[in-house]
């Protein structure tokens, strides 16, 4: 964290550079084991090794009749046997074929398929190859996926959908990954009331507080709701001392340096806190630091801000902190859908959505705007000190890469 007070803008790179060491040095290193239904967003501990092959015998890809190619030269064969998926079948009689449907397994001593919609049956029932056939095709061959012993997704992978069924399709039932995240979320300021009660004059609804949890939830982390926590000393060193174990304290507001800043205080009184100054728009502000040894990350309050700052740095931050090693989202470069004449000195992410291919921003891009990423389909990264034409490149950050 050193350094971190120096006046001057972080660029975010140097920001997330800083952030991913911090958590490459508080590694979660306890393991536990999960049902594979249960296990999207978890992060695997273990490399996933294959038991099996897959497929785990030769099969066919269409329904359609299976020959040993040597046998044919180009007369019409018998129909031995019909082999269903799920059957176990005889070894192919020479001389024969058999009649086979997608997902089969291929008798012994066949080695090719013919699509059923290539042959013609004659009155005999024997089945008349009208194509020139080319030895294995249309078989999927035994390990063609997948051979035993072959890592299949390497510790740190995040998993979902993809990665259950793929495990499912190993027969593994249950999956080794890293402990959750305990995750303690502040939100600070004593203008916020919760969505239920009645707003009050110069009240206004806590929207970090759900934002944040919400989204924690989703990277597969245990929050602890801290609520809100009211600009008053004593009431910020109670809510800190009840936290009890977590790996993070996550607070929004009060970072900007103002007056009301009575987490910071309390934070640096048990601990070591820095204000960054992201060279980023919104979201300039950050706290970094620990408390009682607990890292802390303290976003600043402007719902935009919270959002950005959050899926940049805080997300990647989590995620490395599982042992994840790509945390930085996918990104892309569209043209822009507008010209951009004030180069500024920060980087700015806009709130954008992509029409016909190119990014256009919501027309407020306050910080206090959350309603812009509710409406923008990504982040469109405009470069300190630049200006943009229309159709100049720029990149865009899904928010779908972020949000999950
Ligand atoms: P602060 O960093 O505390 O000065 O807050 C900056 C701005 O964000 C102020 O307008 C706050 O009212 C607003 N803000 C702070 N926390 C929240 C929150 N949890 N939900 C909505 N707005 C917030
Ligand atoms: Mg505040």
């Amino acid at each position: 964290m050193s350094g971190c007070d120096q006046p001057g803008l972080l660029p975010l790179e140097q920001a997330l550079e800083r952030l991913l060491a911090l958590a490459d040095s508080s590694r979660v290193t306890e393991v536990e084991t999960v049902e594979l239904s249960r296990a999207a967003g978890r992060v695997l501990a273990e490399p996933l090794l294959a038991t099996l092959d897959l497929p785990p015998w030769d099969n066919s890809a269409m329904d359609g009749y299976a020959l040993r190619l040597d046998d044919w030269h180009g007369q019409s064969l018998p129909v031995s046997q019909r082999i269903l998926a799920g059957a176990a079948p005889a070894p192919l009689a020479a001389g024969s074929c058999a009649r086979i449907f997608t997902g089969a397994p291929l008798p012994e001593g066949a080695d090719t398929v013919e699509m059923q919609e290539n042959v013609e049956l004659d009155d005999a029932g024997r089945v008349i190859f009208r194509q020139p056939l080319m030895r294995g095709q249309n078989v999927r061959a035994r390990g063609q996926e997948t051979r035993s012993g072959d890592c299949v997704l390497p510790a740190g992978t995040r998993l979902g959908p993809v990665e259950q069924g793929l495990a499912a399709s190993l027969g593994v039932a249950r999956l080794q990954v890293c402990r959750p995240l305990k995750v303690a979320v502040l939100s600070t300021g004593d203008e916020l009331v919760e969505p239920g009660l009645p707003l009050g004059p110069g009240q206004i609804y806590n929207s970090n507080r759900l934002l944040l949890i919400s989204w924690l939830e989703r990277l597969g982390c245990q929050v602890v709701d801290a609520g809100i926590v009211p600009d008053d000393l004593s009431r910020t060193r109670q809510v800190l001392a009840d936290l009890g174990a977590v790996d993070l304290i996550l607070s929004s507001g009060g970072v900007s340096v103002g007056e009301a800043d009575f987490l910071g205080v309390a934070l640096r009184e048990a601990g070591e806190l820095a204000l960054w100054k992201l060279a980023i728009k919104p979201g300039k502000p950050l706290t970094v630091g620990h408390f009682q040894g607990v890292p802390v990350i303290g976003l600043p309050g402007n719902p935009a801000s919270t959002l950005v700052t959050f899926g940049l740095l805080a997300r990647p931050y989590l995620l490395r902190r599982l042992g994840v090693s790509r945390v930085e989202p996918l990104a892309f470069e569209v043209p822009a859908g507008f010209a951009w004449s004030r180069p500024g000195k920060r980087r700015e992410y806009l709130r954008a959505r992509l029409e016909n291919g190119r990014a256009v921003p919501y027309a407020n891009q306050s910080s206090g705007v959350l309603r812009s990423a509710a409406w923008a389909e990504g982040l469109a990264e405009v470069v300190e000190g630049r200006e943009l034409a229309e159709g100049d490149r720029l990149r865009f950050i899904p928010l779908s890469e972020i949000l999950g």
